[in-house]
């Protein structure tokens, strides 16, 4: 094939680990919800959450419901809007950075400078991309992208996602590569004419899918469509 024009990256076990979410951002909002209800209570983002929690629970301790619905990983609307707030707090202050798999940025760059675009396709909301990749242990790499794309332009295993994408880049769906942990993204993106790749890193623990290419790393990704690599 020949070189895309825009490389559409997931985060979470394609440049981050998965093990960032449930062992550092997680915990991180646990510990920090308290202190964060207690000191800023008047915040009308924090209200409405809890008043939220408080219609689906009436009369329940907001701080415990919050602990058993982290416990059980819900994906909620005011947990999240909790931890979201918890989260932006925490990037913004120093006390979290995004530890990104080590190969990542400098393939980035190396990628970016060859000319070949280089957008986000994350469940994590854009503000949320933008706050992680905004507070790296490499510092704010925003700049890197192009774009960034959230559940806003249709769900990761439906096909007409990646053309949507596609279409807003202004690119050919054919001109795409796509990179992604999870078989049934790539199914999708395959689907819509996507180049795909899957990224089996070691320490996720990945499956690799029986159908799509697939490598460890980005160096991996380079070598495998003939793309400029790390030296
Ligand atoms: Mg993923």
């Amino acid at each position: 094939m020949s070189v895309p024009k825009l490389i559409l990256l997931d985060i979470e076990g394609t440049t981050a680990p998965v093990s960032f979410v449930h062992e550092v951002l997680f915990p991180y909002a646990a510990a920090a919800l308290p202190e964060l209800l207690r000191e800023r209570a008047d915040d009308p983002k924090i209200r409405e959450a809890v008043a939220e929690i408080g219609r689906l629970h009436p009369g329940c301790d907001p701080l415990a419901q919050i602990r058993e619905w982290m416990a059980r990983d819900e994906k909620i609307g005011p947990l999240k809007a909790l931890q979201g707030i918890a989260w932006k707090a925490g990037f913004e202050s120093g006390a979290l950075k995004a530890a990104l798999y080590p190969d990542v940025v400098p393939c980035l760059r190396v990628w970016k400078a060859a000319g070949i675009g280089l957008a986000v396709y994350s469940s994590g909301s854009v503000s949320a991309q933008r706050l992680l990749y905004g507070h790296t242990e490499q510092g704010d790499v925003t700049g890197l992208f192009d774009g960034f794309y959230d559940l806003a332009m249709g769900g990761k295993k439906d096909a007409a996602s990646y053309r949507a994408i596609a279409r807003e880049v202004g690119v050919d769906v054919a001109e795409v590569l796509f990179l992604s942990d999870i078989g049934a993204e790539l199914d999708a993106a395959a689907m819509a004419e996507c180049e795909v790749c899957q990224l089996v890193r070691p320490e996720d623990g990945t499956v690799p899918s029986d159908v799509h290419p697939h490598v460890k790393d980005l160096p991996g990704v380079a070598a495998m469509f003939g793309l400029p690599g790390v030296a």
